[in-house]
């Protein structure tokens, strides 16, 4: 299937490592021209230069939990061409006791979780508007569904950002600009694959046998068992990153093989 993002500009939050670098990679290899996010120059240069052979790709540095940087970030981008498509995949997690979280730390997820999207979402709809043209994706979590009480202010924030993409999309009414959430469930970046690794380690388990332990006793109402690729999540979102997928609008996209057990 051709999705018809050939020359169209992205710009993927969070895109140095994980599900963000898996969606530029996807988006590059249907045509799209990419721009790469990270905090530290040195790893976005890596990534521009390692993506680089699969199409035209830039880089802008910046850390978006920070309303200075971010306001850099869409000079930047503005300064490369008009945004066509959005995508706020970048996010923090921790697992913490609810007692230790303090009243920062909860602003703190705050800032990066849902302001960053906000901020992004409120410089670029405009312009997707009067062009009557645009995709914005915000990467939620099935935690936004199904709150994670090891996780809370996660789960709370991701619940705030498929809120805001429903009622951001209400904003979209009658023109062909799209604003939808992505749900994906555990999937197996490198940031998981190496805290898996050292799990099984500790507890002199083979990864394999402990995988498949992991899911039938921490995630028994998953589905598919084991943990989503990120090609599995990054397809997803270049779908709905297409023209193709005009009638989907407002809608929490679930890529987590099913752990949400509700019609
Ligand atoms: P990751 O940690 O592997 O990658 C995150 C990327 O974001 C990195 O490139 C990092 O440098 C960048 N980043 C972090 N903080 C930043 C900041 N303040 N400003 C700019 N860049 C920053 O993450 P991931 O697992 O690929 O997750 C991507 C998104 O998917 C997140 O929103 C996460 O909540 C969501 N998600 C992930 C999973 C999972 O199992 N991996 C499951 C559900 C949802």
């Amino acid at each position: 299937m051709n999705l018809q993002l050939t020359d169209k500009l992205a710009l993927i939050t969070g895109s140095t490592s994980g599900i963000g670098k898996g969606i530029a990679e996807a988006l590059l290899k249907e045509g799209a021209e990419v721009i790469i996010n990270g905090r530290t120059d040195e790893r976005v240069q890596d990534v521009v230069k390692e993506l680089s052979s699969l199409g035209n790709v830039h880089g802008v540095v910046g850390d978006l939990s920070k309303q200075d940087e971010s306001k850099q970030l869409i000079e930047e981008v503005n300064k490369i061409g008009q945004l066509d498509i959005l995508i706020n995949n970048m996010g923090a997690f921790e697992v913490k006791p609810f007692t230790d979280v303090s009243d920062e730390e909860w602003m703190s997820y705050f800032q990066t979780n849902v302001i960053s999207a906000v901020r992004l979402s409120r410089e670029f709809l405009p312009a997707m508007l009067s062009r009557d043209t645009g995709r914005i994706l915000n990467i939620a979590s099935e935690a936004g569904v199904k709150p994670l009480s090891q996780m809370l202010p996660y789960s709370v924030t991701k619940s705030s950002l498929i809120s805001f993409s429903r009622g951001l999309a209400e904003i979209t009414k009658g023109s062909n600009v799209t604003v939808n959430s992505v749900l994906p469930g555990p999937t197996w970046t490198d940031g998981v694959a190496s805290f898996m690794e050292g799990a099984a380690a500790e507890e002199k388990k083979d990864l394999d046998n402990f995988t498949r332990d992991y899911f039938k006793d921490n995630e028994p109402t998953s589905l598919i068992q084991r943990f989503a690729r990120v090609e599995e999540v990054a397809n997803t979102v270049a779908f709905l990153a297409s023209p193709l997928s005009s009638a989907i609008n407002g809608s929490a996209q679930r890529v987590e093989g099913g752990i949400i057990r509700s019609v």
